[in-house]
């Protein structure tokens, strides 16, 4: 019904409410509470006595309608559920998965108060401007495989970008994404399994949207689609195309079981390649040349006695020699 109602009413004409009622099959009182849900997500809808509704922009819309209005998925986030406010949205999706939910709930948040990053950090997500997405997968691929999925969000959340804001993004390896080196993505991808076999996987993924300006404690490193493009942007478009691109990149990562159908594309955007990096590695860090990743998405660095060496994501950061890429 609320899709259908979208659709009529972005026709860019006035359609009065009887002959959305007629369209739809309801009543004339359904359309006027249907007319009120989607506003409260932010379509702006013109209502004039005697000629109807028009709908004059979705642009500003976040929100479950809106997002799925922009859906061309199969089964990721045809379940989704929104939250004006929440602690995480990956906490969210792992409520609902131990409570059985199915593969393809999607949650989404236009403000996280406990936005986590790896290894404990924090993931700043204040309201209006942002996104803050996660994805319950349950793959029935072993549990060493599924860290990777970090890495098909980055390529996804790549795509997404690209395809809406026409910027062009790059990942510094693992899970980051950056436009003139300061980073506008971050994902989080965490898990819920026995040694040999997955509960469930969550992929969380944020979004600096249209931030205009940042904290002081990350303003450094930190940049929006916004600060970059020096335009607006639609978030519920954005989260659509990010959740359209994952969809395909899962199916076609679960079949192969490692990330040589996209590894080519990754190490072509990763800033990290064929540049000197400092491996922080709890256990000792040490400097090299990163020629890229493997199909596992490991990063081969080169280091300075010449032995060459696969970087498992876990515990490791890496920097550049003159800043954070
Ligand atoms: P690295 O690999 O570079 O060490 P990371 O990918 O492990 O970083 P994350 O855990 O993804 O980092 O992100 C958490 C960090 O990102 C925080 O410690 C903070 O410095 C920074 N940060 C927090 N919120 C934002 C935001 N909205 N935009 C950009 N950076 C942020």
């Amino acid at each position: 019904m609320n899709k259908d109602l979208t659709d009529l009413l972005s026709k860019n004409e006035f359609v009065s409410g009887q002959q959305i009622a007629d369209t739809l099959g309801v009543s004339r009182n359904a359309v006027w509470k249907a007319v009120e849900k989607i506003r409260r997500e932010g379509f702006d809808i013109e209502a004039v006595t005697g000629r109807g509704y028009r709908l004059k922009s979705n642009e500003d819309a976040f929100g479950e309608i809106s997002i799925q209005s922009f859906l061309k998925t199969k089964w990721l986030g045809r379940d989704l559920t929104f939250f004006e406010e929440t602690g995480s949205t990956n906490d969210e999706i792992k409520r609902k998965a131990e409570q059985g939910a199915a593969q393809g709930l999607v949650a989404v948040a236009d403000r996280q108060t406990k936005g986590k990053g790896r290894r404990g950090r924090t993931w700043e997500t204040p309201g209006g401007e942002n996104i803050a997405m996660s994805c319950l997968l349950r793959p029935s691929f072993s549990p060493d495989i599924a860290p990777m999925l970090t890495m098909v969000m980055a390529i996804s959340a790549l795509q997404g970008i690209e395809e809406i804001t026409g910027l062009e993004p790059f990942i510094k390896w693992p899970n980051d994404i950056v436009i003139n080196g300061k980073k506008c993505v971050g994902i989080l991808t965490e898990m819920s399994a026995e040694p040999d076999y997955i509960h469930y996987v969550v992929t969380g993924t944020g979004v600096n949207v249209n931030t205009e300006s940042f904290p002081d404690e990350i303003r450094e490193m930190a940049t929006s689609l916004y600060l970059e493009g020096g335009r607006k942007y639609s978030r519920s478009k954005l989260t659509a195309a990010i959740i359209n691109a994952f969809e395909k990149n899962y199916e076609l990562f679960e079949e192969r079981g490692d990330l040589g159908a996209f590894s080519k594309l990754y190490n072509s955007r990763c800033v990290n390649a064929g540049k000197r990096v400092c491996v922080m590695d709890p256990k000792g860090s040490f400097e090299g040349l990163a020629k890229g990743i493997d199909d596992r998405g490991e990063l081969l660095v080169t280091k300075d006695d010449g032995e060459e060496t696969a970087v498992y994501a876990g515990e490791v950061s890496v920097r550049g020699m003159y800043g954070y890429t």
